[in-house]
């Protein structure tokens, strides 16, 4: 009966129906990726350049579906999202990434931060005291934990929101403003909200080989994060040009490619060796 099923799957695969299926399909197994233990995170470092040592590692989390074989983030993260289950897989991400930081550093490896992304509809009192928790149960130092927020939790920027990052920050943890520069909100959060770092993202990098006008952008969020004293990671870095151009500009964290993409934590242990990226 599973072989026919899945025929049938085949069959309507074409069509809006077959779209559906998929869909459905989807949704089902992603509510039980967590527990089905099919997540797994990767790590992408932030090397400094100008001394070549890896300050930090973004957690990226991936879905090894039995069949499907590994699905990007882009395809199941919305739909977390939308179904009410990012609160979930949000958690388990907080609370691995957490035990590889301890579990490294146990190892004798010196890595000074993890980023872990965070949805905006994440943000709530229930989270708060999740972040607690994991700091406790780890016995980490709060200022280990970076956490990324996109532009969008400002949207609907309620004095709920403000409470929690507030919350957040009293706990001693990191924020930083993921994609920064793609939202679509006013800047005026920037004075307001407790920030430790900005992320500019990739689509300014690759605006860079497009001629001055991208350049001259660059140097005014360079200008701008530099005089609100936040940290800039610049992420996606894939050329040589490109790193050229923001050491020179001597931001704080580079992050892409050209260094090396997420990689499991086994791997990871490997490029924090001293002198890897020097
Ligand atoms: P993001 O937070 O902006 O993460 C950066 C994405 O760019 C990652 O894709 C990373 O693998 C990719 N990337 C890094 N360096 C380069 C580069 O040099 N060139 C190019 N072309 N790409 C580069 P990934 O892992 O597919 O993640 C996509 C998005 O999914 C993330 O974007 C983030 O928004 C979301 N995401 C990933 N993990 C989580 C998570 O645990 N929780 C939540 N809420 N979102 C997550
Ligand atoms: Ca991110
Ligand atoms: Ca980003
Ligand atoms: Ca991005």
């Amino acid at each position: 009966a599973k072989k026919e099923g899945r025929n049938r799957f085949l069959i309507f695969r074409d069509d809006m129906e077959g779209a559906n299926l998929e869909r459905l399909r989807l949704e089902t197994d992603l509510r039980n990726a967590v527990s089905r233990g099919q997540l797994r995170l990767h790590y992408q470092p932030q090397i400094d350049v100008q001394t070549g040592s890896v300050t930090g590692a973004e957690a990226l989390v991936r879905w090894q579906h039995p069949e499907l074989g590994t699905v990007p983030p882009i395809r199941y993260i919305p739909l977390a999202e939308e179904l009410g289950i990012i609160d979930e897989i949000g958690e388990w991400v907080l609370r691995q990434a957490c035990r590889d930081l301890t579990e490294l550093r146990s190892r004798g490896h010196e890595l000074r931060q993890v980023s872990v992304n965070v949805s905006a509809l994440q943000l709530s009192r229930d989270f708060v005291s999740v972040v607690a928790d994991v700091l406790e149960k780890n016995r980490l130092a709060p200022d280990s934990l970076v956490l990324e927020l996109t532009e969008g939790v400002m949207i609907d920027n309620d004095d709920g929101a403000m409470r929690n990052f507030t919350a957040l920050r009293d706990l001693g943890v990191q924020l930083s403003i993921d994609d920064f520069g793609t939202g679509y909100s006013s800047l005026s959060y920037l004075t307001r909200l407790p920030l430790s770092e900005l992320k500019i993202d990739r689509s300014f990098v690759q605006g860079l080989d497009q001629g001055t006008k991208g350049g001259e952008l660059v140097r005014g969020i360079i200008a701008m994060a530099n005089s609100l004293h936040l940290n800039l990671v610049v992420e996606g870095v894939e050329t040589a040009e490109q790193l050229a151009f923001f050491s020179e500009q001597r931001v704080h964290a580079i992050q892409g490619y050209l260094f090396s993409a997420a990689v499991p934590v086994e791997q990871l242990q490997g490029l924090l060796s001293p002198g890897h990226f020097a």
